[in-house]
Order: C-alpha cells, then sequence, then structure tokens
C-alpha cells in the first residue's frame, strides 16, 4: 500500500449503475487509502445509453463530467469519480472497432479535476445477425455468454421487444422462436460494465492510470493530476530524415499552471521505418 496520500481516509462517491465499484474501489482503497461507496440509485441513463433509447447529446469528456458534478450534487457528496465509455472506429484505423473509457475524479473543495481515459481494441463489442439457430448458438459460446450478456431481436435496430436471456437454455428458445417467425435473428452485445467483462477490465485500467495522475504532481506549481495529455509527432523518417506522422514523445501539461514537458517513458523508437515515409514510400 501507498504511503499517506492527501486523499488516505477521505470518501469518494462512484457514480455508477453497473458496477463499476468492483474494480474501483479496491483499487482506490490499495493505493491511495481511501474509501468509497457506489452511487446506489443514481440515474445514469440520462446521460445517454448505448441502446440508442436515450442519445448522448456531448463528447465523453463533457458527459462524464456533468455526470460527476450531478451525483455528487445529489448525494450532497464533494469528491467523486465517474466514467464513460464510447464505442466506434478506431481514431487512426477506421476499419478497427474501439472502445474509449473515459474517468474524471473531482475534488469539489479544493477545486481539483483529473481527466484520464484509456483506448482499446479488445474490447467484446458486436451487432451479427444469423439464419440459422445453429450459427447462432455457435456464436454465443465463442463470446462466452451468459458472463458476456446479450440482447437478441428481430431486427437490426435494437428496439425495445430486444430479449436479454440470462442463461443458453433461454437464448436457444428465442432464437429459434425469432428465425422460425422471421427467418433471421439479430445478436448484440451488451456494453454495460457488469454485463461486459472486457469493459470492466478496460475500467480497471483506466482506474489505474487515473490514480497513478492522482499519485504525481507537477513540477513547477505541485498541483496533483499532473500527466501526458499530448504526443509530440514527427518521428524522423531512418532513411531520409523527413518528419514522419510517427511519435516521438509524450507531452505532459500541467491542467493549473500550464507547465509542459516532453518526456519519453513510453519508450518511443528514435527514427520511422521508411515504409510510412512520405518522401522514401509515397
Ligand atoms: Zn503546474
Ligand atoms: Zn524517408
Amino acid at each position: 500500500m501507498h504511503a499517506r496520500h492527501r486523499y488516505s481516509d477521505k470518501s469518494a462517491l462512484i457514480v455508477t449503475k453497473h458496477g463499476k465499484e468492483q474494480v474501483i474501489q479496491p483499487l482506490l482503497k490499495w493505493y491511495l487509502g481511501m474509501d468509497a461507496v457506489p452511487s446506489i440509485g443514481f440515474d445514469t441513463d440520462q446521460f445517454g445509453t448505448f441502446s440508442g433509447d436515450i442519445a448522448r447529446t456531448q463528447g465523453p469528456k463533457e458527459t462524464v463530467r456533468k455526470k460527476c458534478l450531478s451525483a455528487l450534487e445529489q448525494y450532497s457528496k464533494t469528491i467523486g469519480i465517474a466514467t464513460e465509455g464510447s464505442f466506434g472506429a478506431h481514431p487512426s484505423s477506421p476499419f478497427l472497432a474501439a472502445h474509449e473509457e473515459w474517468m474524471v475524479f473531482m475534488d469539489l473543495e479544493n477545486k481539483i479535476e483529473v481527466y484520464e481515459r484509456k483506448l482499446s481494441t479488445t474490447t467484446v463489442q458486436f451487432a451479427k445477425s444469423f439464419t440459422t439457430p445453429t450459427q447462432a448458438i455457435d456464436f454465443l459460446s465463442s463470446v462466452d455468454f451468459p458472463q458476456q450478456r446479450v440482447f437478441i431481436h428481430a431486427e437490426e435496430q435494437l428496439y425495445r421487444t430486444a430479449v436479454y436471456p440470462n442463461d443458453l437454455p433461454e437464448a436457444i428458445e428465442v432464437i429459434k422462436s425469432l428465425i422460425a417467425q422471421r427467418e433471421k435473428c439479430w445478436i448484440t452485445s451488451d456494453l454495460r460494465a457488469h454485463a461486459n467483462p472486457s469493459r470492466m477490465k478496460v475500467i480497471e485500467g483506466v482506474t489505474e492510470k487515473l490514480i497513478n495522475r492522482l499519485l504525481t504532481t507537477c513540477p513547477s506549481c505541485s498541483t496533483l493530476g499532473y500527466g501526458r495529455e499530448e504526443v509530440k509527432r514527427g518521428l524522423p523518417c531512418a532513411q531520409c530524415h523527413f518528419p514522419t506522422s510517427g511519435i516521438q514523445a509524450d507531452i505532459y501539461v500541467c491542467a493549473q499552471c500550464g507547465h509542459r514537458e516532453e518526456k519519453n517513458e513510453s519508450d518511443y523508437p528514435k527514427s520511422q521505418n521508411p515504409m510510412y515515409c512520405l518522401i522514401c514510400n509515397p
């Protein structure tokens, strides 16, 4: 366990409706000595749902901030933690499915707001159609159902009629009946934390990153939450030294005083393979 931290013995509210405290609570306790309680009864769905019933109107950073502030107000707490997942195409490889989890730590009394995020390409997410029960049932076992929960429905869009089976016999019955009636059924992954073990793993990872930030202070003004905000591109080509889009350093920025620093703790290479150079391989 870490030495005494300014949040040791303080209590935080974990904003969740879907069991995120399972992974967040033990890490806070272990690294910061901090206690945390989940926001029992808080409706996080008002900030958008994955099934598309309620659309998210803002970006993930604004959404996670609003969600945290709103819960802190409702529970009359001053320290809170919230996360927000986004699912879609990978920012630099559009054919890859990506998941990005944003997390915020807020301490209203001390005006501290620390953000962290984690990008994952291994989070389980799918929406597939099947025309035979055998294919659909094989698929369910390949995605580790029922640990990974699914919605089964008749049409591509998730309608309110989607069935949420608890076990394999129930799922098989729904699949057979839909295919008999409609010649097709759709199976879509549940992205909510408690129903998606691979997402829960990413939430655990982003919590570790956030805690690391809470343990890091700005070398200039000592405010906590100092960390990587940007990357420096322009990694020179190994052959012609022309700058490429490759990353050469991380840029740390202090949200409080604006102090900036280039760091290479990620061990980026010194030069780029000419294959990715616009001059050598146009
Ligand atoms: Zn600073
Ligand atoms: Zn080159």
